[in-house]
């Protein structure tokens, strides 16, 4: 699409002021300061038409969505947000949609403090695609790796799971909507709110971190895999969405377990942070649950009341089981 239109367009809806010390939209690149004692944190997500949203989504869901997702992957890391581009690809240039779309792009944009200084928009006749890349900073050695758990860590999760699943669920029509249930789940599907003070936080503090995309046990499975260790969770610790409450049980631990689209924070941590970690949530009002713990080997256990291994469910365990683990 270069036409006079690509370039109307990009100063219309994506040319925002850039903060002083940078260099935003308009040049072949944006400039961005990098803070002595520093590691820049970069982070790329594309979000595709049919496939990781709706056609007919709100499009200033979307934009705030588009941006929350990839802020998601700075918090797990621990790193402080300081700029993103955007590439789009759209159909057509439909000026309803793109004005909503860069609200809620900026919306977030404004409020996590991360300026969009550029990107690239192109015309896809197949459908809308956006790719967001985000870049933050991280003091040096202090990342949250996911290869950095240590055996005998706690685990900790913020937040409630599985209502992002359930409202998905409800909206693919693979459960049957429940208005009440539906309007109580739907803000965390489409307005995840990364944990990006908590996640700064914790760098320095805990050991190893993700956010949660895929569902609790796909993503934990990527930090015991690349720690080389298992874990035990212990299942009535995990800390359900209360819009979950009432559900067929067999559903409910599926969808707390496996459901993903959450973007919570999971995170390990020595056992001497315990009161450190609950006081930084208290402070920042991030509630936090310690679910289990990291052991040797690599089996990820969720055991129940007594200590029994619960029975694999459907979903998002059979990933796991794919990838080797009982
Ligand atoms: P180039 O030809 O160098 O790729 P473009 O014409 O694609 O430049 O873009 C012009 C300027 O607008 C660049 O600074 C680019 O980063 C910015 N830009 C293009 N599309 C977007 C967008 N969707 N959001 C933010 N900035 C954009
Ligand atoms: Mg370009």
């Amino acid at each position: 699409m270069r036409s006079d239109s690509e370039f109307d367009l990009i100063a219309r809806y994506f040319s925002w002021p850039a903060p002083a010390g940078m260099l935003g939209v308009g040049d072949d690149c944006a400039l961005l300061p990098v803070s002595h004692g520093f590691q820049m944190a970069v982070s790329s997500d594309m979000l595709v038409e049919g496939q990781h949203f709706f056609a007919d989504v709100d499009p200033a869901d979307l934009g705030y969505k588009a941006l929350a997702v990839n802020l998601s992957d700075l918090a797990a890391m621990g790193a402080r947000p300081v700029a993103c581009t955007l590439a789009l690809s759209i159909p057509r240039i439909d000026h309803d949609w793109l004005k909503a779309f860069s609200e809620g792009f900026q919306t977030l944009s404004r409020q996590a403090q991360c300026p969009l200084v550029g990107g690239d928009t192109t015309r896809n006749p197949a459908g809308v695609v956006i790719s967001v890349t985000v870049m933050g900073e991280v003091r040096r050695n202090h990342a949250l790796r996911r290869d950095a758990a240590k055996v005998g860590d706690d685990i900790w999760v913020t937040g409630h799971l599985g209502s992002a699943e359930l409202a998905l669920r409800m909206l693919q029509g693979r459960l049957p909507a429940d208005a009440a249930r539906l309007a109580a789940a739907r803000p965390v599907l489409e307005r995840p709110w990364p944990r990006l003070r908590f996640g700064q936080r914790l760098a320095g503090m805990a050991h190893a971190a993700l956010d949660i995309s895929d569902g609790l046990l796909q993503d934990l499975g990527h930090i015991l895999r690349a720690s080389q260790c298992g874990a035990d969770l212990t299942f009535d610790r995990i800390p359900a969405a209360p819009v979950l409450d009432g559900l067929d049980e067999a559903l409910r631990r599926d969808m707390i377990l496996a459901g993903g689209d959450c973007y919570e924070l999971c995170f390990t941590a020595s056992p001497k942070r315990r009161e450190q970690i609950q006081a930084t949530a208290r402070l920042l009002d991030v509630p936090v649950s310690r679910i289990g713990v990291v052991v040797r080997g690599d089996a990820l256990r969720v055991l129940d009341a007594d200590d029994n291994p619960l029975p694999h469910g459907p979903g998002g365990y059979d990933h796991f089981r794919a990838a080797g683990t009982p």
